[in-house]
Formats: structure tokens, sequence, C-alpha cells
């Protein structure tokens, strides 16, 4: 008899681990990754490249350094469309692979919310290629000012306060200084700007906490302009919406961050999606496709306490993969899985190496305890994502300073 084909799409937190489990859990079935990149890469910290802190490679590693390629077959090219009806799956370079479980973990992307310009001229924070870039934009631009003597090129807006903005403005902020040595410029003429719609920044942490970080940051140089949505991006200014009147603010580097999507490849390929996120069964297989798993940042999956879906981030991604490898596992052997459950261990937020805010157990955290939190939960995902080589090779173990 011809063994089953499982296929993982995307080998992110959640497509990856998925992968080093099923690998382990030997099920008597073909196992397929599929992934556009020959790596892996902490997306968390993204932020990280693009301030120039750390090298991509620090913050990647190769997906055949953790997979077993006598269990698993890895296949690097992009997945295009996945059609249901024919259980295949369709690559960029033509080759059509066809699954009889599949795991969808495509990851996300930017998301422009059809503000005008930001295609053109914002540089997201979304892959190593758009954070290396937007590395590579703000060193011209700083560079440039020794030349241009012109205030746009000292200038760096960064748009939203989510996660994502703060982490990189926590970072930029204490790299700064070394940058004006390097590309000898004036400090005392760089100007940061944050620019959040919402009235209120980071309300995701306690009233304490949100207000030592936007202080942390604050003393940094950076300013917020909170409760002003933003309405255009231009070629080298940001057009945002102030009590009813529309301002604009100069800068050469303009940092877009204000949220993701998941794959647009879930909406091509015909499934019921909200920017590109698909609201899963509680099992997190697709409605009517109980062979489909979405799982990572293309799947919602409803929070019964807040009646809303759980926020997409690494932490929800890699305990989706773990539920998934024991539901396939159900599926072989004919027993009904547990439905899915989460519950967030907290969340902890970078101000740059070594101050951060958090909250867990109950219990906020700042300053430098918090920073030792975040390199925590970044070795723990490498070892869950990689192996204890790649933790060498890659993990934070800078906790003293
Ligand atoms: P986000 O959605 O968390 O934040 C985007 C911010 O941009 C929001 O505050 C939003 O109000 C603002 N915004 C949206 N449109 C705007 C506009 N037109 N003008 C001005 N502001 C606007 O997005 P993110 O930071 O990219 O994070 C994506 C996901 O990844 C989130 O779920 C986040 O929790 C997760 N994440 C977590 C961590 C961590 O745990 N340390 C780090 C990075 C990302």
């Amino acid at each position: 008899m011809t063994k089953k084909k499982i296929v993982v799409l995307g080998a992110g937190y959640a497509g990856l681990r998925t992968v080093k489990g099923l690998q382990k859990k030997g099920l008597d079935a073909e196992i397929t990754l599929i992934n556009k990149n020959s790596y892996h890469y902490e997306a968390t910290q993204l932020h990280e490249v693009a301030a120039g802190t750390e090298p991509a490679k620090k913050i990647s590693f190769e997906i055949k350094d953790v997979i077993d390629e006598s269990k698993v077959n890895f296949i690097q090219d992009e997945v295009t469309t996945i059609n249901h009806e024919a259980q295949e799956v369709s690559l960029k370079e033509g080759e059509k692979v066809s699954y009889d479980y599949l795991v969808v973990a495509l990851g996300f992307e930017s998301e422009s919310f059809g503000i005008p310009g930001v295609d053109e001229f914002g540089w997201p924070l979304v892959d190593i290629k758009t954070a290396e870039a937007a590395k590579a934009q703000l060193d011209k631009n700083l560079q440039n000012y020794k030349v241009s003597k012109d205030p746009k090129d000292l200038s760096i807006v960064v748009c939203g306060a989510g996660f994502t903005s703060i982490e990189y403005l926590g970072e930029i902020s204490n790299r700064l200084p070394k940058l004006a040595d390097k590309f000898d410029f004036p400090m005392d003429k760089v100007k940061v700007t944050c620019i959040e719609a919402m009235p209120k920044l980071l309300p995701m942490f306690s009233e304490k906490l949100a207000s030592y970080g936007i202080d942390v940051l604050e003393k940094r140089g950076v300013e917020f302009i909170v409760g002003t949505p933003i309405k255009e991006i231009k070629e080298s200014s940001v057009v945002y919406e102030q009590d009813g009147e529309l301002k604009e603010i100069e800068a050469s580097t303009i940092i877009w961050t204000t949220g993701v999507r998941g794959s647009s490849v879930v909406g091509a390929s015909g499934f019921e999606e909200r920017r590109g996120r698909v609201m899963v069964e509680p099992d997190l297989t697709v409605k009517g496709q109980p062979n489909v798993f979405m799982i990572g940042d293309v799947s919602a999956v409803m929070d019964e306490a807040s009646g809303r879906p759980y926020p997409t981030t690494a932490q929800i991604a890699l305990v989706q993969a773990d539920y998934v490898v024991e539901a396939m596992a159900n599926k072989f052997s004919g027993t009904e899985p547990n439905l899915f459950e989460f519950k967030s261990a907290g969340t902890v937020a970078s101000l740059g190496n070594n101050d951060g805010i958090g909250h867990t157990m109950n219990k906020d955290f700042k300053g430098y305890i918090a920073s030792v939190m975040k390199k925590g939960i970044v070795d723990k995902s490498l070892l869950q994502t990689g192996t204890p080589s790649v933790l060498l090779k890659k993990g934070r173990f800078d906790f003293y300073h």
C-alpha cells in the first residue's frame, strides 16, 4: 500500500516545528516540507537586522541542518496556490505536489491597508530581505547627510506603535549614537518619530509598564505622535491626520510596521479568509476539509474568553504545531484528537539589548530582567525549531553587562 502523503507548507515557527515533531513521531507517511528559502529565520528578531545590531545569519539557520532528510523530503520553492479539489499544491517552478494531509503554515506579509504609497515608499520588516533592505536604506540616508545636509536624511519615521515598531525603536535608538560616529552626523539633528493611529500606546501592557517603555524610548529621543492615523506615504514624507487636519512629516527613512496579514496564497486558493487568515475549527482544520490544518499567521483561532481571535505570535504558532503533530497521529490511528487549547505564557518586548518590558505569571517585569527574559524566549524557540547545535551557534547568551 502506498504511504499517505503529509505536506507542510512553510518553514517558519509553525511549519518547521510541525516537521520536527512529525519526523520524530515515526508515522507511516511520506513527509514533504515546502519553503521558498533554504533557511528558517526568527521572525521575532527582524528588528535587530533592520537596525543593524545583528547580521541576518545570527537570526537564521539552514533547514537542512535540522530536518532528517531520510524522513523528510525538502522542496525549496514558492507555493502559488492550493487546489483543494485535486488535493494538490502548485509551485512557482511549475511542479505540482499532491497531498493526503496538508499543513498550511505560510506565515505573514506586510499589510498596506490600501494606504497610498505604502508599497512604493514604506520599508516593511517582514522577512530577511526586507529587514536587510530597511537597514541599507537607513545607512544610505544617514551616510548621505554629510553631503546633502538635508534634515530629511536624519529623519526616521516608524509607522504604527505595535510590538515590531517598539522593538525596532528600542534597537535603533540604542544604535544611533554608534551610527553617528560611523557616518559622522550630528546626533542632535537626528529625529525619530513614531506615528500611531490609536490614542493609547502599548495597550497590551499595564499603564505602569507602558509608561516605563514609552519613557525609556522618549529619553533616547523618540517622539510619539498618537491618535493620528497615517493617510499616505510619499517618497520622503508621511501624511497623517490629527484633529481632522492632514499633517506631513518629512523623512528619508520610513519604516512600515503597522501590522501584518497572513499569506496571500490563502486568498488566492479560495479559502474563506480575512486579511489572509482563516477562522479554523477547534481542531485547527479548515471547515469542511478535515485533512487541511491551518496554523501560524494564516490561522485565526477564536479566544472564547475575549470573543476575538488570539493575536498571531511565535508563541501560539509553536503551540499549534505541537497540537497538529498529535492530531495527525490521531488521524493515522483513527482516534479522536483533543481540541486545541492555548493559554498565553505572557508577553515580552525588548527595548534594545538590555532593557525591556514584559508580563508573565501575573507579574510585570521591566528593565534588565525583562531583556533577559526575552533572550530566554529566543533561545527556547531556537531549540523548538532548531537543534542544540543551532542554539549554541545562534543563541543569546550575553546576559551579563
Ligand atoms: P500590530 O498589529 O501589533 O501593531 C501595529 C500598530 O500599528 C497598531 O498599534 C496599530 O494601531 C497601528 N496602525 C495600524 N494602522 C495604522 C495607520 N494607518 N496609522 C498609524 N498607525 C497604524 O503589528 P506588528 O507590530 O507588526 O505585530 C504583528 C504581530 O506579531 C502581533 O500579533 C504582535 O503581537 C506579534 N509580535 C509580537 C512580538 C513580541 O511578542 N515581542 C514582537 C513582534 C510582533
